[in-house]
Formats: structure tokens, C-alpha cells, sequence
């Protein structure tokens, strides 16, 4: 089976998921070994789904209260000749325990459950480690990527899917139905020798979200050493001003949207890249180097992070007139200005700035959310491909556009004023306008006609150098032109 049919599901839907199940196989009696945890959730779910359940145990006695009664609990030999599809719910350290059953195990489909505690822990996989042990039995890789909570809390919660593998296609289909009626979606993995990889799948951490994450905590850092600099140690160093209760909220909060508005150029940036490479190279047939495409995948990741920095940055910014910091101020300026009997401080061109200012980061702020929305897979898949495209590109180079504006109004006149160049550092805001303002730019330079036109012959298969132009003069005397092969 190809990559590309992997994801797709073994069956067809018959029904919606869940409730809407297609009806269990007609007297189909399914086994369980072992009593834990995830035998118990397994047992629960297959009884509800409509199955008959024996569970084989090593003392069924004592284990028999903790199962729905409608489950039958007895030893694993009984169990096991009762039932042509058994799940192996033990530990693999303790699959050697069970070769005693090996004669009645004889012909069953075996369906091994097992995870490890580290990755590529053993030489071999534990679905196949089964295999070598019973080699009269067929074994199927699956169920280990859902947890005894997903079991127990049914098709309406958890993740749906159950990656399947094995190298008999019969005893796959068997376990996809059996997983199908459960109300999980199966995936067929291929061979047995994808198990290995489907029994490292739940050993991973957020694979796709640690590059992202390390990106963001590294400008993060940047940016809170800049800005701590700035405003803090300059202070103490110039005039003697302990400044650092900004730390926690004002730092903070200045380094947030630098943060947001560098990733969400980031996400921008590796589009922009490819364009300039394929435009250099004149084909869409050349491979991107590895890191960019590995960019061009994390894009996703990079822009919910953007959105998550600029909602903390939100939340930051309303509780600023909380602080005990603020009122303190506030009142030493109305006193000062008390004293200096100052009737009002009202400044027109501070008032339009924060105004202007407040309300185009509240617009960039609702796109980002909207974009954050639109890539959650649910959401994702109720869009057509042109909508989809048009949120996520269209609009989000808008948001990328209005995060600028929102930038340049925060700085306004700051990036002219000498005072801001603390110990000759620039305001921070106009380092973080150096990225997204080169994206800008090279998203307008794309969109001129002429390399506009250029880029979309590229990305529609023309390419440079296997073409040669023509132009020849029409019937009616006008000129038309053409491409032919040069080959020819
Ligand atoms: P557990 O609670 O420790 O249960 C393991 C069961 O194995 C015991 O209840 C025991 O039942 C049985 N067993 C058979 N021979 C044994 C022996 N020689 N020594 C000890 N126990 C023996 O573990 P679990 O959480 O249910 O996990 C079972 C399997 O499911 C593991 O392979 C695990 O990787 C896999 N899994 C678990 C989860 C989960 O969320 N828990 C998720 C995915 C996969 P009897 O005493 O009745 O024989």
C-alpha cells in the first residue's frame, strides 16, 4: 500500500461515528487478556459496541467484579478457545508467560495493544516479538495509540483514529471492522513492519510543535534580555532607578508582541523564500533545501504560537491599569501637575496614536484568532480548498499588514527621538519591524504583473530552459504568441 493511502481508512463510512455505528459482525465473540487498566476500558467499549466479551485472566475470581457483567471473566486458556479475535492487554515483558497457550492459540488473530516506555526500545517491535512467539497465530498491530481514558470516554471525545497494521490483509480488515464498529476511524499502516513506527508514535512529544517552540522560547529570550536592558538596567546604571518591578508585567508584556509579530512573519517568510527559488531556478521541480522544507511544514505550528503570544499580550495590556505601579504614578502625576497648576495634559497627537493604536492591534488580534480557528482540522475540513487558502494566505498577510500598522503606531516618532536609544540600543520595535516589512515588500514585489504572471506559469509546470518563445503574426496580421518544446 502506498504513503498516500495510508491515512485514508480501511473501510468506507457506513454511518456517522458513534451512535450511528454500523451494527458489530453478527456473533462475533471477541477475547481480552489480561485484567488492567486498559483490558477493563477495552471490555467496556466492545460491550457497549455490541460484542460478546470473554476476558481471560490469571485469577478471574478476584478480577471478575471489576467488568461489566456482561463481559465473561475466566482463565486465559478458556478465554482464548472461545474467541477467534483476541487483544493481547498485557505487558510485553509478559508475553512469554502466555506460551502456554500457545496449542489453543493455534489459528487466532491476535491483536497486540502493547506500547513501550522509550523509543525504538528493542531491536524489534512488540507486535512482532508476538509474532516470533506464536507463529500459528496471525498477529495485528493496533489500539495502542488510543489511551484507557479514549476507550472509556467513548467516540464523542479523545482521539478517533486506530493505526492498523499487519501482513494479513484478512485479520487487518477483521480488526478495522471490530475498530470501525468501536466508533474509531482504523488507518491502515501497511505491514507489519510499519509497527515499530506505530509503536513510537505515543513516545512522542509534540513532534511537530518542537521546533516551533524552540523558536519562540529562543526570540523570546531575545527580546526580554533586549527590552530588560532597556528598561531596567539602563535606569539603574544611568540613574541610579530601581525599575524592577517592571520585570514580571511591563517586560513582559513588551516582549510578547515582538514575539507574535516576528512569528507571524515567519510564517510568511518560507512562502516568500520558495518563491524567490523557484523564480531563480525557473521550475517547480527543484526540491527546497531540507530546512526549508521543513519551515514550510512548521508553518502551521509557528503562526498558533504567533496568536498565543498575542493573546497573552491582550490580557497583559488590560490588567496594565491594575497595578499598584500604575495608580502610584497616576496620582504622582495629577499631584505634580496639582502643584504646578497645570489645568490639562490633554495631548491631541497622543490621543489619535493610542487610539489608532488600541484599534488596529483589537483588528489584528480578531485575524489572528480567526486564523488560529480556521487551522483546527475540524474547521480546516469543512473548508474547500479556495476558502481555506484565501483565510489563511489572503487574510493572514492582512493580519501580517495590520500588525505592522499596529507596530508603527505603538513607535510612532520614537525610532527619531535620541532619548529612546538607550545605551545606543534602538527601540525595540523597530528590530521587529525588520522581517515582517521585508515580507511585506517582497509579497508586493510578487504581485507586479510581470512576475506575478512569471510565478504562476512556474507553479503551473512552465519551466526555464525547456521552453523557447515565439511569437509569429496572426492571419489578421496581429501577433500571438506561443511556447513550443526547444527539444524539437
Ligand atoms: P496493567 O493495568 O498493568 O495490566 C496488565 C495486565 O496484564 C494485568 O492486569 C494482568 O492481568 C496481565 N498479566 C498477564 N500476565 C502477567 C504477568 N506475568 N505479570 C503481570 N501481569 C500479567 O496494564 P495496562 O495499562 O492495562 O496495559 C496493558 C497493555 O496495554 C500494555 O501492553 C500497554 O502498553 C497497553 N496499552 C495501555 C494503555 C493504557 O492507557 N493503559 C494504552 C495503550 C496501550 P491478570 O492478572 O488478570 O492476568
Amino acid at each position: 500500500m502506498s504513503r498516500g493511502d495510508m491515512a485514508k481508512p480501511l473501510l468506507g463510512h457506513r454511518g456517522t461515528e458513534g451512535e450511528g455505528s454500523p451494527t458489530p459482525p453478527a456473533g462475533r465473540t471477541v477475547g481480552v487478556l489480561g485484567s488492567g487498566d486498559f483490558a477493563r476500558s477495552l471490555a467496556v467499549r466492545l460491550v457497549c459496541s455490541g460484542f460478546r466479551v470473554v476476558v481471560g485472566s490469571r485469577n478471574p475470581k478476584r478480577k471478575a467484579s471489576l467488568f461489566p457483567s456482561a463481559a465473561e471473566v475466566t482463565f486465559q486458556a478458556e478465554a482464548v478457545k472461545k474467541a477467534d479475535v483476541i487483544f493481547v492487554a498485557i505487558f510485553r515483558e509478559h508475553y512469554s508467560t502466555l506460551c502456554d497457550l500457545a496449542d489453543v492459540l493455534v489459528g487466532k488473530i491476535l491483536v497486540d495493544v502493547s506500547n513501550n516506555t522509550e523509543i525504538n526500545h528493542h531491536k524489534e517491535s512488540n507486535a512482532e516479538y508476538l509474532a516470533s512467539l506464536f507463529p500459528a497465530c496471525t498477529v495485528v498491530k493496533g489500539f495502542n495509540v488510543v489511551s484507557a481514558w479514549t476507550l472509556q470516554s467513548g467516540a464523542r471525545d479523545g482521539n478517533k483514529q486506530v493505526l492498523i497494521c499487519s501482513n494479513n490483509q484478512e485479520a487487518k480488515r477483521i480488526v478495522a471492522e471490530i475498530a470501525q464498529v468501536m466508533g474509531f476511524t482504523p488507518v491502515d499502516m501497511g505491514c507489519m513492519s510499519s509497527a515499530c513506527e506505530i509503536e513510537n508514535i505515543p513516545l512522542r512529544l509534540l513532534p511537530a510543535w518542537k521546533i516551533p517552540i524552540f523558536l519562540a522560547l529562543g526570540l523570546f529570550l531575545c527580546f526580554f534580555t533586549y527590552n530588560l536592558i532597556r528598561q531596567v538596567i539602563h535606569p539603574y546604571i544611568r540613574e541610579q532607578k530601581n525599575k524592577l518591578y517592571k520585570i514580571p508585567i511591563e517586560v513582559v508584556n513588551t516582549t510578547l508582541p515582538c514575539v507574535s509579530y516576528v512569528m507571524l512573519s515567519l510564517v510568511y517568510l518560507p512562502g516568500v523564500l520558495a518563491a524567490c527559488s523557484q523564480l531563480y531556478y525557473g521550475t517547480k521541480y527543484r526540491r527546497f533545501p531540507d530546512w526549508l522544507d521543513q519551515w514550510l511544514q512548521h508553518r502551521k505550528q509557528i503562526g498558533l504560537l504567533s496568536f498565543f503570544c498575542a493573546a497573552l499580550h491582550a490580557v497583559y495590556s488590560l490588567c496594565l491599569p491594575m497595578r499598584r505601579s500604575h495608580r502610584y504614578l497616576l496620582i504622582e502625576t495629577a499631584v505634580k501637575q496639582a502643584v504646578e497648576k497645570k489645568m490639562t495634559i490633554w495631548v491631541e497627537e497622543e490621543v489619535w496614536r493610542m487610539e489608532i493604536y488600541i484599534s488596529v492591534g483589537i483588528i489584528a488580534l480578531g485575524l489572528l484568532s480567526l486564523l488560529a480557528i480556521t487551522s483546527l482540522p475540524s474547521i480546516a475540513n469543512s473548508l474547500n480548498w479556495r476558502e481555506f487558502s484565501f483565510i489563511q494566505s489572503s487574510l493572514g498577510f492582512i493580519a501580517l499588514v495590520i500588525s505592522s500598522l499596529h507596530t508603527l503606531t505603538y513607535g510612532w516618532s520614537r525610532a527619531f527621538d535620541e532619548n529612546q536609544y538607550k545605551f545606543y540600543l534602538p527601540p525595540t520595535y523597530t528590530l521587529t519591524l525588520l522581517v515582517p516589512c521585508t515580507v511585506i515588500i517582497a509579497k508586493v514585489i510578487f504581485s507586479l504583473p510581470c512576475i506575478r504572471h512569471r510565478l504562476l506559469r512556474i507553479r503551473r509546470g512552465w519551466e526555464k530552459g525547456r521552453y523557447v518563445k515565439f511569437v509569429l503574426p496572426s492571419a489578421t496580421g496581429e501577433f500571438s504568441s506561443g511556447e513550443t518544446s526547444s527539444n524539437v
